[in-house]
């Protein structure tokens, strides 16, 4: 008989005798790891259990290994922890008082609780990342180590990785440190400090407890430690003994190693040993979806309507924070207004003027405008303006045939942006600069020398 049929003909035995909540609670959660001639070790969720095994179900723990295996065991109960640790844990060193009181707690790790799995919203460009960070949180130390999320600033790294710290230290009693690269420099810096006497033996101890004490390590934006050789050097050490001692380190960077050129070779090295994570800009269906969802969960109700979602959708098209931001721009601004519902005009409204500093796109209509007022010389105002006199109607033509088509909006938005005009106008206006495209070989070239313009 393997030791996983051993263990689950135990929990079947074990289940006859006590009640649900006892089993559920003490039994359902541990697992038989190892058993040898006369020496059985299970693994159990927490040191409440070892205590109160040991204590209040050893007797008949061994009465049903002796019945299933004809055979008596030294019955010990480890974490899961201290059992790849080390094996000769003293179950008797526990102190009472330890039980029941949170080995660790969002405060002492520097977690943000706000900052959790439940409200990290899944789409395909961080469905990945967002996999592997659970299973590191289900499984730290043992699944990826160490786990390297990259990417862009404001596509949720910080919230994934605060996320994997509070789950753990929800579900497990293991220690967690979240600290900033910056944080770690501050406290390699105090290293160096002397006191009266000269010396600053309390302070490396601080320090070595707080980083080598610790059962995962998470560091974010390690591209700072770039600007900081000596710290390097320290943090190099301090990943080495976490690693050599199984703890699970996460980390996260604007780049991918490779391209952290400031760091040492060595560091990088090591942080190809586990896996590393990209993490991309949200696409449309995702930013959507963070709409409505982080509409949902607003204290106040406010409807909003779906050509409005499109358009902060459209306009906040790199990240998730200046999506947040735009969003709560929004709300205020339908406050202030009273507004009961949220339409696409209150939205243009209070997102004008932050929409160039809130998005980097390409082929945003704003951009378009931008660059075709240059070219020709006159105001975006005028692009937006009624005014009919040719040397303003024909570059706002332009303006419109490119919005059309080097990005995915809609006739009525483009209208919109183009001082609230009809999509009529705008199909025609569309219309019309095709076909003379077709005709007129010096305009293709400008529409062209305007489209380099905006790449
Ligand atoms: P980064 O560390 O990559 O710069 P953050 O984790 O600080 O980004 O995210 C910026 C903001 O966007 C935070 O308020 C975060 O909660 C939010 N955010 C990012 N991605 C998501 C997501 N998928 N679901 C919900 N909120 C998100
Ligand atoms: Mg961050």
């Amino acid at each position: 008989m393997n030791i996983e049929n051993i263990w689950n003909k135990f929990l079947l035995c074990i289940k006859e005798r006590v009640n649900t909540l006892s089993f559920n609670t003490w039994f359902k959660d541990s697992k038989l790891i190892e058993l040898n001639e006369e020496h059985a070790i299970i693994i159990v969720p927490t040191i409440a259990h070892k205590k109160h095994l040991a204590e209040s179900y050893i007797d008949i723990i061994n009465e049903i290994f002796n019945e299933i295996t004809g055979t008596n065991f030294n019955i010990e109960f480890l974490l899961e922890n201290e059992y790849y640790k080390d094996n000769n844990i003293n179950t008797s060193n526990i102190d009472i008082e330890d039980i029941g009181v949170p080995f660790n707690s969002p405060e002492k790790a520097n977690l943000n609780p706000d900052y959790t799995f439940e409200n990290f919203i899944v789409g395909e460009s961080n469905r990945f990342a967002q996999a592997t960070a659970l299973a590191v949180a289900e499984n730290p130390g043992k699944m990826y180590n160490p786990l390297f999320i990259y990417g862009n600033s404001g596509l949720g790294k910080t919230h994934l990785m605060h996320a994997i710290g509070n789950y753990i230290i929800k579900n497990s009693n293991k220690r967690v440190l979240y600290v900033t690269s910056d944080q770690f420099i501050n406290d390699f810096l105090g290293l160096n400090k002397r006191d009266k006497e000269g010396t600053n033996f309390d302070y490396i101890d601080l320090f070595k407890d707080k980083y080598r004490n610790i059962d995962v390590l998470i560091i974010d934006d390690i591209q700072f430690l770039g600007n900081a050789p000596k710290t390097q050097n320290e943090f190099f050490h301090t990943f080495n003994t976490l690693y050599d001692d199984k703890k699970q380190i996460i980390i996260s960077s604007d780049s991918s190693p490779d391209d952290l050129k400031h760091l040492e070779d060595r560091l990088r090295t090591r942080f190809n040993w586990g896996l590393k994570v990209n993490i991309f800009p949200p696409d449309n269906e995702l930013r959507k979806e963070i709409i409505r969802k982080k509409m949902a969960n607003m204290d106040f109700s406010r409807h909003m309507s779906e050509d409005a979602i499109d358009y902060i959708a459209n306009t906040c098209n790199s990240d998730v924070r200046s999506l947040e931001g735009a969003l709560t721009r929004v709300c205020a601004y339908s406050t202030i207004f009273f507004e009961e519902e949220i339409t696409l005009e209150l939205a243009v409204d209070a997102l004008k003027g932050t929409i160039s500093s809130s998005t980097n796109f390409k082929n945003d209509i704003q951009k378009i405008q931008k660059v075709v007022s240059e070219y020709y010389n006159v105001t975006v105002e005028d692009l937006k303006s009624k005014k009919r006199v040719s040397n303003i109607a024909f570059p706002r033509q332009i303006a419109i045939y490119l919005s059309r088509n080097l990005t995915d909006e809609s006739f009525p938005r483009i209208g919109m942006e183009f001082g609230g005009r009809d999509h009529s106008t705008i199909i025609h206006s569309c219309d019309k600069i095709q076909k003379e495209i077709k005709n007129n070989k010096q305009l293709e070239n400008i529409i062209e020398e305007i489209k380099k313009q905006l790449v």
